[in-house]
């Protein structure tokens, strides 16, 4: 793929994963739809993997893309799975967020557009100081290979 491909692939909002929201309908539970595709936010301490500590990947609940490492994963006391960094760097896209009254950066997933949470620079203790704030719905979770 060349340079022009790809800008003209952003601009036309063209992803690997293109589905009809008739399509995500039909494939995700209420609550994964209600979160993924109208970026809506389950409430803290609630969701499957706030406190989850195995290792292995988390992917999206929509599309199946790595999106986090269990070696990235920390606790931030805040009721959502919290990661300082992506599984790689485009994996997550990021976006500009003006919901609600605030403004934040919103996290989606590069492969499908889907809403995953999202980043805020409020985590210091961590070696790059950020926080992606991920719902529990937006995610599914596959153990690491014991061998
Ligand atoms: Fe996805």
């Amino acid at each position: 793929m060349n340079d022009t491909t790809a800008t003209t692939n952003i601009t036309t909002n063209r992803r690997p994963v293109n589905k009809t929201e008739a399509e995500w309908r039909s494939e995700l539970t209420p609550e994964q739809y209600r979160v993924l595709r109208q970026a809506g936010t389950e409430r803290p301490f609630t969701g499957e993997y706030w406190n989850h500590k195995e290792d292995g990947s988390y992917t999206c609940a929509a599309c199946g893309a790595v999106l986090f490492g269990s070696d990235t994963k920390f606790d931030s006391h805040c009721g959502w799975p919290s990661f300082f960094e992506a599984f790689a760097p485009d994996t997550v896209e990021l976006k500009s967020d003006q919901s609600h009254g605030m403004t934040r950066v919103e996290a989606l997933c590069r492969n499908c557009g889907s809403h995953l949470g999202h980043l805020f620079d409020d985590a210091p203790q961590t070696p790059t100081g950020q926080r992606y704030c991920i719902n529990s719905a937006s995610l599914n979770f596959q153990k690491n290979d014991p061998t």
